[in-house]
């Protein structure tokens, strides 16, 4: 197998193909990062789609998430029971899995770029910037948000949607408890930030969803870092697209797949895309293999679990963040505020509850409430 990308999905493929048994070459265009934009947020149930243990990647245990309004009108989620709320840090979470996945034979070359792909005799020929060419059975694309071969081998949607972030890691907490993540809403227009905290740092998000809103004002963001806590700051940020759900499409042709980011499925209230890309990557194994025992033809199975297990999801995702983030105030006070609301929202981001779970929810209160 060929993968190209090794980020999160990249390596996270990779492993689980590996601990198969099938021989895996992973092609990375970056010689080395030691800044992963991504705040690191994930729902522990997420453990089980993955074959190694992540525990040391772990930097905090979420109890609580809070929500405010401009820095004021707080609500708080109480994430009671089993820590099911992690933040790791995604440098060490993505070298663990690389470092885990070359213990199992997996072979990395980087920074190198692929130039070309053709088919030939029923193999994937793969032309890459260091004039070699490697010959595959199967290809994965998990080349992230900015993916240039999932539009060459028409994964996913046309037109990706994206959504645009700035992030940034600051020293110390602030105020942010060790065991909170802060979600702010308000000042952003069209999205709201975010403060994820690591042991010894804080990981601020900002991010705006819908009409390809900027995060250009200053003032606005130096607001934003000032309501975590933090009076005397400089830091250095980075702007990253972010490719977003945006509707069901073929993931996978013959013999080719994408998964993560790659595959548009991060999802486009909240920016979740380690979720996504555990599952997509976990599939994707199980996928070819099965393609490869003989017990299914081809791989279009890939995207029916995709869709059942995720898409179904992102759809609700979606129409929720169109309403919510064009009427934020009252998105605010009815999506938040609401006395279940915060409990359902812990749910969500736990991997408990899905948008479609809500949704139905919220359809049956409509109905029961007008006597339907
Ligand atoms: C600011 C921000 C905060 C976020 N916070 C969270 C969060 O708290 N929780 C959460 O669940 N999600 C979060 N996300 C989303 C999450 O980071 C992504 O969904 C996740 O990184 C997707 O992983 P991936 O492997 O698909 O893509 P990536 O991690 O982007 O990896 C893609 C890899 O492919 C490589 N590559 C790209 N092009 C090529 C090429 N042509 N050839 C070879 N290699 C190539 C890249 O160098 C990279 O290593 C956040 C995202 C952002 C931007």
């Amino acid at each position: 197998m060929v993968i190209i990308g090794g980020g999160l999905s990249g390596s996270s493929t990779a492993l689980n193909l590996s601990k198969k048994g099938y021989s895996v070459l992973i092609i990375e265009k970056e010689k080395f990062q030691d800044y992963i934009p991504c705040a690191g947020g994930m729902a522990s149930s997420m453990q089980r789609f993955l074959p190694l243990d992540i525990k040391d990647s772990i930097e905090s245990k979420i109890k609580n998430v809070e929500f405010r309004w401009k820095a004021t009108d707080n609500v708080t989620a109480d994430l009671t029971g089993e820590s099911p709320f992690w933040i790791i840090k995604r440098e060490k979470f993505d070298q663990l899995l690389l470092d885990e996945s070359v213990r199992n034979g997996v072979q990395i070359i980087r920074p190198v770029l692929v130039e070309k792909i053709t088919r030939k005799n029923d193999k994937w020929e793969i032309t890459c910037t260091n004039k070699n060419i490697y010959i595959s059975e199967f290809l994965v694309v998990a080349d992230g948000s900015q993916s240039k071969w999932a539009g060459y081998f028409k994964l996913g949607p046309r037109k990706p949607k994206f959504a645009n972030t700035i992030s940034l890691r600051l020293r110390g907490l602030g105020e942010i408890p060790r065991d909170v993540v802060r979600f702010e809403f308000g000042f952003i227009k069209y999205g709201f930030a975010w403060a994820f905290p690591l042991k010894e740092s804080l990981n601020i998000g900002l991010g705006t969803f819908i009409n390809n809103g900027v995060l250009e004002n200053k003032d606005i963001n130096n607001k934003v870092i000032r309501s975590f806590g933090f009076d005397d700051f400089s830091y250095k940020t980075i702007n990253k697209k972010l490719r977003i759900w945006n509707g069901t499409h073929p993931i996978n042709g013959d013999k080719v797949l994408a998964v993560g980011d790659a595959a548009s499925l991060c999802d486009p209230f909240l920016a979740e895309g380690i979720r996504p890309s555990l599952i997509s990557s976990f599939y994707a194994a199980e996928c070819i293999d099965q393609c490869l025992a003989g017990k299914i033809d081809d791989l279009n199975l890939y995207t029916k679990k995709i869709n059942n297990n995720w898409g179904r999801s992102m759809a609700w995702g979606r129409r929720i963040a169109q309403v919510f983030y064009r009427f934020p105030r009252t998105g605010y006070q009815l999506g938040v505020k609401r006395k279940t609301a915060p409990k359902r929202i812990a749910q969500i981001l736990s991997g408990e509850m899905s948008y479609e779970d809500i949704a139905k929810r919220v359809i049956k209160r409509l109905l029961t409430k007008r006597g339907i």
